[in-house]
């Protein structure tokens, strides 16, 4: 099959190098950082794509879909492969499009909103815009890596969203032109509330090929930890900053110990036995927080500007989904839940949770604003790994105390929890993707459809 592809998508790109058939170049472009979760690992490893295309631009993006459409080749879309659910990781073979060379910035209008292409870099796009007083309202911690289409299509939210809500949130997401598999691929350009037909669907509905992202003006930030005796203190006096509107923040991170222990690169911000917490404020508030700090039983373990994406530390490497490297890192039993605490019961949610699991779950907050404006203590808890069967008992405990958990545990977009409940996901993809090519077996709910007719 893939030599008779090779051939063919050869002559649809300009350069027959951007055509790959290599085992090992498929095996890493087919694969994401599904090796978080124990369960994905064994499920996913063996899955690689028959054929890999690099477009340059929409119109070679359009020929690969249209040829693709023609012979019912799966396609699966890649930005820069740093998702955590195997969301890009081809489970029928077929072609991967690596869209990493669309990445062209092509304006930041006058009122900040970043237009580009989906390959485009977030670590590249908050450099550019910093350089012209703009700055990312929110961005995943993988922020040198991922592009802007992938973060779009399979993020949700990151540093930035204590202020800023997700990415379904304040019109941050403007629009995007989307191309279609249909007989004939269309450009279809979605605003407003049809981006959220194709937003976190995991490119199984359409391809994004130019995008409105908007920004914020920038502030001079300052990145500063402190150690805490207890959770309990950490927590409260991360909240009081999290929650009252009088502080700039970026990052608002809780860090339960052990976890500061798995930090090795930057030992120097931790203490030992002590939970940490970090922080990126407004460099021009550091001494009133340094105030509150103090009044409230801290100690500064470290401050220094955020000087852009290569600052060194950059601290938010070890916040987010980055933790839960960490944590691996150090000892390889570990994985993680996602979940959004109650900003009104989440001691009794942490009580409950201790109650049951002991040390089996370590509490990683991480503050963010929901879609009402309320700032909730969102969580990316490290958690032991045993059986299936247990994880799956303490995510339906959480559930069962009022704690949300998207569950990175599986591969489909509707068990994962973000899958939108009035279905406009799954009829964007009736609409655009009739016969089913794009990324298949990830939304179920169409795959149901398909087979009940
Ligand atoms: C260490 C670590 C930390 C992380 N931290 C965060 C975090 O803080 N917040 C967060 O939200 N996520 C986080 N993630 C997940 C991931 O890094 C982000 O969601 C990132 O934005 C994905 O971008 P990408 O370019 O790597 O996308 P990819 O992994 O390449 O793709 C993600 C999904 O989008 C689809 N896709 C890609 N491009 C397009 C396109 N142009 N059109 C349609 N579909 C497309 C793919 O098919 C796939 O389903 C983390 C992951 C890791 C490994």
């Amino acid at each position: 099959m893939a030599a008779g592809l090779a051939a063919d998508l050869t002559r649809l790109v300009s350069d027959p190098a951007r055509v790959f058939t290599a085992p090992q170049i498929l095996d890493r472009l087919s694969h994401d950082f599904y090796w978080y979760s124990p369960i994905l690992r064994s499920k996913l490893v063996s899955k690689v794509a028959d054929i890999a295309v690099q477009p340059r631009d929409t119109q070679e993006l359009i020929a690969v879909l249209q040829y693709a459409g023609c012979r019912e080749v799966p396609v699966t879309v890649r930005g820069a492969g740093t998702g955590n659910y195997g969301q890009c990781v081809p489970l029928e073979g077929g072609i991967l499009l690596d869209l990493s060379l669309m990445d062209k910035l092509e304006e930041i209008t006058p009122d900040g909103v970043a237009v580009c292409q989906p390959g485009l870099r977030l670590g590249a796009l908050e450099t550019a815009a910093r350089a012209q007083g703009w700055e990312l309202r929110m961005y995943p911690s993988t922020l040198v890596k991922a592009s802007v289409g992938g973060f779009l299509a399979g993020g949700s939210g990151g540093i930035g969203s204590v202020a800023h809500g997700g990415l379904r949130d304040f019109d941050t997401v403007r629009g995007f032109e989307v191309v279609t598999m249909e007989e004939e691929p269309r450009v279809m350009m979605h605003e407003g509330e049809a981006v959220h037909e194709i937003l976190h669907a995991w490119g199984t509905n359409g391809v994004l090929s130019r995008i409105w992202f908007a920004l914020t003006p920038a502030v001079e930030w300052t990145q500063i930890t402190a150690a805490f005796p207890s959770y309990e203190e950490a927590f409260t006096f991360a909240e009081s900053i999290a929650c009252d509107s009088f502080w700039t923040k970026r990052l608002v991170t809780v860090f339960e110990w052990p976890i500061p222990s798995f930090f090795t690169p930057v030992k120097q911000i931790v203490r030992e036995g002590k939970t940490l917490v970090l922080l990126m404020i407004a460099t021009d508030q550091l001494e009133p927080l340094r105030r509150a700090l103090a009044t409230a039983g801290g100690e500064e373990t470290f401050s220094g500007a955020f000087e852009g994406p290569r600052t060194q530390p950059l601290l938010s490497d070890y916040t987010w989904n980055h933790t839960t490297l960490w944590a691996m890192k150090s000892n390889p039993t570990y994985t993680y839940l996602q979940c959004g605490f109650s900003a009104a019961d989440c001691r009794k949610q942490f009580q409950l949770l201790r109650e049951r699991y002991g040390d089996e779950i370590l509490f990683h907050i991480e503050f963010m604003k929901n879609g009402t404006g309320e700032v909730i203590p969102g969580a990316i808890p490290v958690v032991r790994f045993t059986t299936e069967e247990r994880l799956n008992d303490m995510i339906a405990f959480c559930r069962s105390i009022g704690v949300f958990v998207a569950n990175p545990h599986v591969n489909c977009l509707e068990d994962a929890g973000r899958f939108r409940a009035d279905n406009i996901q799954l009829r964007a993809k009736q609409r655009y993707d009739p016969r089913g090519l794009l990324n298949p077996g990830k939304m179920i709910s169409f795959q149901k459809e398909r087979a009940a007719k």
